[in-house]
């Protein structure tokens, strides 16, 4: 269960200005998504992964509120299952910019970006680095990196026994065991079944960029969920914390 303690929404203005009057000078945002995640996982998956993780790097920071995570997301690979949803790039990236500027309005200084959806994170590596040149007196980071979730993938593979490609980064054994960790009642692991399972070759790009993920998996998923646990979900969780905290320094 993610716990409210440290997410803005949940809080009263007077707390966050005695938060911010006591040095607590940073947010941290996640641009998330609202879109299929195979026969069982919510969609939803995606924010509450993210805050999952804003949290509880706010919890090691201490000096870090969270904001009300920024959904939908860059989906439009996601679209032809239902309930997906998707924006425009400008309006993602103008979402970005205005919870920006309205932060700083409130004494805020530093600002920590984590992407939660993969479609997200080439756009919010530019959205951190256009802010970063408009607000040169502020501290923006970007955190996580599609780069560093396929190494962590492939090691995680090969420590726990997994199928190689099971971790395949869409309602697969990363997503599902992290959801298990956070709220297990948003996963049906009844309905789990794998999706594609392997290593993505040029086939797999072309008819990704042709068909989006229906032309790669009718169901949805890029990996293997069946494989997921909680403890497995816990681990993860925590490296992938450690990775973020080691973006900051
Ligand atoms: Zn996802």
């Amino acid at each position: 269960m993610i716990k409210r303690d440290y997410q803005l929404k949940y809080m009263s203005w007077p707390q966050i200005k005695n938060k911010i009057d006591s040095g607590c000078d940073t947010v941290i945002i996640v641009l998330a998504s609202t879109e299929q995640h195979g026969l069982h996982l919510a969609e939803c998956t995606d924010e509450i992964i993210g805050l999952g993780f804003a949290c509880g790097l706010a919890e090691r920071l201490k000096n870090a509120l969270v904001a009300p995570p920024i959904i939908p997301g860059l989906s439009e690979h996601h679209l032809a299952l239902p309930g997906s949803l998707s924006l425009k790039k400008d309006v993602f990236r103008g979402i970005a910019r205005d919870y920006v500027d309205c932060y700083i309005r409130h004494g805020f200084k530093k600002f920590i970006f984590i992407s939660s959806h993969g479609g997200n994170m080439q756009e919010t590596k530019t959205i951190v680095e256009e802010l970063q040149a408009a607000h040169p007196d502020k501290l923006l980071r970007n955190t996580l990196s599609l780069e560093f979730l396929m190494k962590l993938f492939s090691s995680f593979e090969k420590q726990y026994n997994m199928p190689v490609g099971s971790c395949g980064g869409h309602a697969c054994a990363f997503e599902t065991s992290v959801m298990l960790y956070l709220e297990p009642e948003l996963v049906n692991m009844e309905e789990a079944k794998a999706g594609f399972v392997g290593t993505p070759d040029k086939e797999f790009l072309d008819n990704m960029f042709k068909y989006g993920i229906v032309g790669v998996s009718e169901i949805g998923v890029i990996g293997d969920p069946t494989v997921a646990n909680a403890e497995l979900g816990e681990k993860f969780f925590n490296a992938v914390l450690d990775e973020m905290e080691k973006c900051l320094i």
